[in-house]
């Protein structure tokens, strides 16, 4: 299969001479930003170097939970998950987001056992997250062709589609007034009297005052380019596709091995449940104390 094929956007072509706020990255996160300033008046621009979407935005497993994060991310995954649920209406769109349910699959008594710890944390922030035994998993699993003991399991957590999810939320700001350009890569940013002036553009500059940068994994070479030290290391994962499968589960859930997601075309998204492959750079060695916990 080809790579994933994201939903049209359109954007706009000539580069503004100024704008309040200006944004690096048309990711999830860019997007996001240029959505909220729009909507609150702000003049902002975006700009993508590439297409929208076009890296790990639409490449993820497209997973939207609360389940299984740090605890101090959980009222942020909170608040994350209501504006999913409005969303579609807001940007007046399709991003695809379900609360179709999330599983973390218990193949031993001591996975069942450690789940628990992060079970006390849901019924703290009063998650509707439980443990469910064999028979409830092979309903949330339907078609699994081996039976589990259990699965740690958050009705309320959803699914979103990678592909649709950006062009959607950019579609919405565009119509709050946002400015948003593609093939447009930022080179740097120009200061005048220790603040920042402008943004240089492959295309030209713009004047701003503010910058957002929502470079994804690109954002650690941009910083450094302004003596900024950003600690961040890049993983690779593999995800595949399938076509569409007629029984299966409908939300997302994860074993030791695997995880998977059913897509808005019926088909599901399967990934390698916890292995990433780091290749050694320079970067290992440079951010070795900042990772060591890790
Ligand atoms: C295997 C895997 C699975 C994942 N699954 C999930 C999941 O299920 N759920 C979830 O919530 N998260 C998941 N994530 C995390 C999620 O994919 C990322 O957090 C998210 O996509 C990051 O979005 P972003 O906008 O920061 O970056 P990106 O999507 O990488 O976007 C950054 C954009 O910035 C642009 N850019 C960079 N430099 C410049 C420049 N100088 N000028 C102009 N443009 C520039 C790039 O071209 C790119 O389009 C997963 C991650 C991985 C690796």
């Amino acid at each position: 299969m080809p790579a994933p094929i994201l939903d049209r956007s359109e954007t706009d072509h000539a580069l503004p001479k100024k704008a309040d706020v200006v944004i690096i990255g048309g990711g999830i996160i860019g997007v996001s930003t240029v959505l909220f300033l729009a909507e609150r008046g702000v003049d902002v621009v975006l700009c993508e170097k590439g297409v929208l979407g076009g890296e790990q935005s639409s490449r993820n497993w497209g997973w939207v939970r609360v389940m299984g994060r740090d605890r101090r991310e959980i009222p942020l995954a909170i608040e994350a998950l209501k504006i999913w649920d409005g969303l579609d209406e807001r940007v007046g769109g399709q991003t695809g987001f379900h609360r179709s349910g999330i599983a973390y699959i218990s193949e031993t008594e001591t996975d069942i056992a450690n789940r628990d710890a992060w079970l006390k944390l849901a019924q703290a922030h009063g998650l509707d997250t439980r443990q469910i035994g064999p028979d409830e998993t092979a309903a949330v699993m339907l078609g699994a062709g081996q039976r589990y003991k259990g699965a740690l399991y958050t009705p309320s957590d959803g699914r979103a589609e990678p592909q649709k999810a950006v062009p959607a939320i950019a579609a919405g700001a565009r119509r709050a007034g946002a400015r948003i350009l593609t093939g447009c890569a930022v080179r740097g940013i120009e200061k005048s009297a220790g603040r920042i002036s402008a943004v240089i553009t492959e295309k030209g500059r713009i004047e701003t005052s503010t910058v957002v940068l929502a470079g994804g994994a690109w954002s650690r070479l941009f910083c450094k380019g302004l003596g900024i030290r950003l600690p961040q290391l890049k993983v690779r994962n593999s995800v595949l596709r399938t076509s569409a499968v007629n029984r299966g589960p409908d939300g997302a859930g994860a074993t030791a091995s695997y995880a998977y997601r059913k897509r808005l075309d019926g088909g599901y998204t399967i990934a390698n449940g916890g292995i990433n492959m780091h290749a050694l750079v320079p970067d290992s060695f440079a951010f070795f104390r900042d990772f060591q916990p890790a």
